[in-house]
């Protein structure tokens, strides 16, 4: 579970948005500044995700600090704080019948070195902590990530 404020899971479940087949991404840092926003949304879409929310936008300490909540006591956190803080990132909203899960696939693993061949890490992360993109873990991460990103008219 994250470490999200109240705020943002009643506004998520005031939304009331059927949320079972949405995942949440974000294009990290680093594959915004190499310029893969288009060929990672390309194979995003080509994979059969449908787009339903997105934006460039930068993660403030306090943002980054409260997405990654769950992690604090990793010895990594400051540095995937920083990190996530430290360029422009496209945030999305994507539809996709087993969304979560296709997604997770599609990514492959965190650590890219492990990433199974044609995933999107293993084509464009750098390592572990710049590793290009992220996906929810869970239905109720989904949704609650996309509630700390998009009001419910930012989605399509
Ligand atoms: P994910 O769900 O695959 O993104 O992985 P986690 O939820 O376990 O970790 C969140 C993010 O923290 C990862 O995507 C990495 O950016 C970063 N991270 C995870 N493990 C490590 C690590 O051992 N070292 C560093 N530097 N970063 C890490």
């Amino acid at each position: 579970m994250h470490g999200f404020s109240k705020n943002c899971l009643e506004e998520y479940q005031d939304q009331n948005i059927m949320t079972t087949n949405r995942t949440f991404t974000m294009l990290k840092p680093d594959a915004v500044k190499k310029a893969y926003i288009g060929p990672i949304l390309e194979q995003i879409t080509a994979s059969g995700f449908r787009i339903v929310a997105m934006k460039l936008t930068q993660l403030t300490t306090a943002d980054a600090q409260e997405f990654y909540a769950i992690h604090k006591e990793r010895p990594f956190y400051n540095d995937l704080v920083s990190y996530m803080t430290s360029g422009p990132i496209v945030a999305a909203i994507l539809e996709k019948e087993n969304a979560v899960e296709d997604f997770r696939t599609l990514i492959g693993a965190t650590n890219p070195e492990d990433a199974a061949e044609g995933t999107i890490r293993k084509k464009f992360a750098a390592s572990i902590s710049e590793n290009a993109v992220h996906g929810s873990d869970s239905n109720e991460n989904a949704a609650i990530e996309s509630a700390f990103h998009f009001s419910g008219r930012e989605q399509f």
